[in-house]
Formats: C-alpha cells, structure tokens, sequence
C-alpha cells in the first residue's frame, strides 16, 4: 500500500503543483478492463497523452479491436484478450474496471454471462487490486436506483430494484459489484473508487447497439423513422462522453471513495430527444411509436452537487453540441466507404 502511495503522490493529475520543476512524474501502469469498448476506449485515448501507460483487458463480446488501433504500435500500450471471470495475473498501479455491457439489448443477450461478469469479473478485478496494491475504481450504473422513486436522484438513495426482472442481471449485478466493492475496502483495505454513470453517448458507441441515442441517430442517418418506445414521456439525461471521462479521471486521482454521480442533469424526454435529432441530422424525419421494454425507468436525472463538491466536476457538452460529434462518426461509419464512391 505504501508503495502504491508514493507512487501517486507524485503520479497524481491532481498533484500538478508538488512535482518539482524539471522532474517528470513516474509513469502509472493502469489496467482498463472493457477497454475496447465506448467508455473505455475514450479513457485509454487520455490516460496514453497523458504519459501513463495502458494494458487493455477486453473479451470483445462489444468493443472493437478498431476504437484502440491507433495506439497498436505504442510501447505504453498493450491489448489482453482476456475475460474477467477468469483470473488474472498483472503487476498495476490503477484499475478502471469497466468490463461489462451497457446497453440493454446486450446485457440482456445472455443475462447469466452478465452477472458472472458483474460479480465473478468484479471479484477477480479486487482480488487483483488486493495483491498488487492497486487503486480500483468500478464504473457503476445509475440503473441501480431502479425505477426511482427519489427525483433527481442523489447517492444517498438506497434504489427501487426489481430482483427478478429482466434488466435485474445488469441492475442487480452492478449493486452487488458495488457491494464487493465496499467489502473489500472495509475488510481488506483496497483502496476503490465508485462512479455511479447516467446514460453517456458519443463517438464510438455501437451503431446497433439497440440504446436509444444510437438508434436515433443512425435511424435518422438511414432515413429511417426514429423508434420511440411507449409514449416517449419517459426521461433520461444525456452526458457526453469527454464529460464521463474526465469525471472517472478526477474520481480515481481524488481523496474520495464515493459512490459518485456522473452525469448531465439536463432532462429529456424520449421525444424531446427525437426533435433534438431531428434538428441535429433531418428536420423530415418520422417518429414512429413502439412497444416499450419491460421495467423500464420512467425518468432519470442525476443529482450532481457531491461530484461538484468534492472532485470539482461538472459536465461542460450540452446535447446540441454532443450530438453533432457523434453524428459526425456514425455518418463515417455507415457511409464511409459508400460516400466516397459517389463523390
Ligand atoms: P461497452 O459495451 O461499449 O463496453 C464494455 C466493454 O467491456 C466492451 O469492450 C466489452 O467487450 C467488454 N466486456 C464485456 N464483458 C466482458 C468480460 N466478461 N470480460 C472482458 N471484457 C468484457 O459499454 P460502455 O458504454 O463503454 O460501458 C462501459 C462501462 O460503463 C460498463 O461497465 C457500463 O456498465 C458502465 N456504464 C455505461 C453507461 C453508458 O451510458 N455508456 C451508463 C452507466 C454505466
Ligand atoms: N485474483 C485474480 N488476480 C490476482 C489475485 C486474485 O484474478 O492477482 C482472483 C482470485 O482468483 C480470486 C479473486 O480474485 O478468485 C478474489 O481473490 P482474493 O485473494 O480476494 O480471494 P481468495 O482467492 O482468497 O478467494
Ligand atoms: N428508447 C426509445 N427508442 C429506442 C431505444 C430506447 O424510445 O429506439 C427508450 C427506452 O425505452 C428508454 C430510453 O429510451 O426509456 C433509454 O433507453 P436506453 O436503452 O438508451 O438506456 P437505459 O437508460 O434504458 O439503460
């Protein structure tokens, strides 16, 4: 532990100001689990420019070899192909653990995979952190308040979690990752972190990824009718996901453990969001009305004041200006290749 330390008290982004001029901080070697993936890839672009050196451990049931082929070839970064419900053997100084599916339509593909990833994969990732005298930090999820019954909802609030629903896998699952989380820290005194993350977009996320902002966004690409499921009156809030990282960023660099609120406390409904698409990528397209999912939460928005207090940190990228960067990389890879055949 006290190696682990010193080693951060100079390799702190937050310790700009007591590292003597003219000395170079020691680079971290910091594991991304998930790190092909959406989030995670976006991390490892920061933690690479910022000097430290990045092992990605992914199992590429979602991410994609291409969101970190730009840094094949960088001796600070390495690519595991490795899934965290086996055992690992690594020498770090930080885990990001981010393993696990986000979006619903894949978390619930195999539900079972889902939990031993959030339970078996957590534990791994702990028992990694405990003999190496890592840093952990899990990326949680707002889904674990449920369908709230507290609005906006702030980390105090225990949740209303259906244990046996469709969605308990990724709910349920990530409650009992933050439950070992806390269990380790208490008894075994690992030092973790905990990010609570609302719903984030931006480049880079799956197209088909059955999430609605995605679906949105590639419907209106291929002029197809935006799906809005139920009455579209449901809520949630949208963080860009520049906004996310350095959130995770500050959190693992901070003093706190949390559990922390990550994400944009702006409002939308599923059809509020559908106009801001409209304005963003075709003002003519049509919405057409779908069946909604099982459980699903009838609003979110993240109460922000503790990740403002303690980490200094709120997010800057509104919606209107999020989308167009995303819509800038979806239209490349739907129409990439297409585009510059007819041009
Ligand atoms: P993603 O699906 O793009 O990334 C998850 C990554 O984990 C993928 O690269 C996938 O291949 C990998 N993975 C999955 N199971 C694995 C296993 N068993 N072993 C090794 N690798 C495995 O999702 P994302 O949006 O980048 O989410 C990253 C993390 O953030 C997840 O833990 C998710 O629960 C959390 N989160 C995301 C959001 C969001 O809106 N994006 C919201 C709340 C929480
Ligand atoms: N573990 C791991 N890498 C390590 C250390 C542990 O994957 O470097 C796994 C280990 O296989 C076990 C889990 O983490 O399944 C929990 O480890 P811990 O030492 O806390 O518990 P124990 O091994 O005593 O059950
Ligand atoms: N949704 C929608 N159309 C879609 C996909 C999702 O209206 O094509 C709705 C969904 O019912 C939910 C909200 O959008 O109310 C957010 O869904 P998502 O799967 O993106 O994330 P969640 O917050 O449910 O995990």
């Amino acid at each position: 532990r006290m190696i682990y330390q010193n080693r951060v008290g100079f390799g702190s982004i937050n310790s700009g100001g007591k590292i003597p001029l003219g000395l170079k901080r020691k680079v971290l070697r910091i594991v991304v689990t998930g790190g092909a993936g959406f989030v995670g890839s976006h991390l490892v672009d920061r933690l690479i420019a910022r000097g430290d050196s990045v092992i990605v451990v992914d199992n590429f049931f979602t991410g994609r070899k291409e969101n970190v082929m730009h840094h094949f070839g960088n001796p600070r970064f390495e690519l595991i192909r490795h899934d965290v419900v086996e055992p690992l053997l690594l020498e770090v100084d930080q885990i990001y653990h981010l393993a696990c599916p986000a979006s619903p339509v894949h978390y619930k593909h195999n539900p079972v995979k889902t939990i031993k990833t959030n339970v078996v994969g957590t534990l791994n990732m702990l028992g990694l952190a405990k003999r190496v005298g890592a840093r952990f930090l899990l990326t949680s999820t707002s889904e674990v308040y449920g369908d709230p019954l507290e609005h906006p909802q702030k980390e105090t609030y225990w949740g209303n979690v259906n244990p046996i629903g469709v969605r308990s896998c990724y709910d349920e699952g990530k409650r009992t990752a933050e439950t070992l989380t806390m269990d380790y820290h208490r008894g075994a005194e690992v030092e973790v972190r905990i990010a609570r993350i609302f719903n984030t977009y931006g480049p880079r996320m799956c197209i088909d990824d059955g999430r609605v902002v995605s679906n949105f966004v590639a419907q209106a690409l291929r002029k197809e009718p935006l799906t809005v499921y139920g009455d579209g009156k449901q809520t949630r809030s949208f963080q860009f996901v520049s906004d996310l990282v350095e959130g995770l960023m500050r959190l693992m660099e901070g003093e706190h453990v949390g559990p922390f609120n990550l994400g944009n406390p702006g409002e939308f409904t599923m059809l509020e969001l559908a106009k801001v698409v409209q304005e963003t990528i075709d003002p003519n397209a049509q919405i057409v009305h779908k069946p909604n999912t099982e459980d699903d939460p009838h609003k979110r928005k993240p109460d922000i004041s503790k990740a403002k207090e303690l980490l200094g940190w709120e997010p800057k990228v509104a919606l209107r200006n999020g989308l167009p960067m995303m819509v800038q990389d979806f239209r490349q890879r739907i129409f990439g290749d297409h585009k510059e055949e007819s041009a």
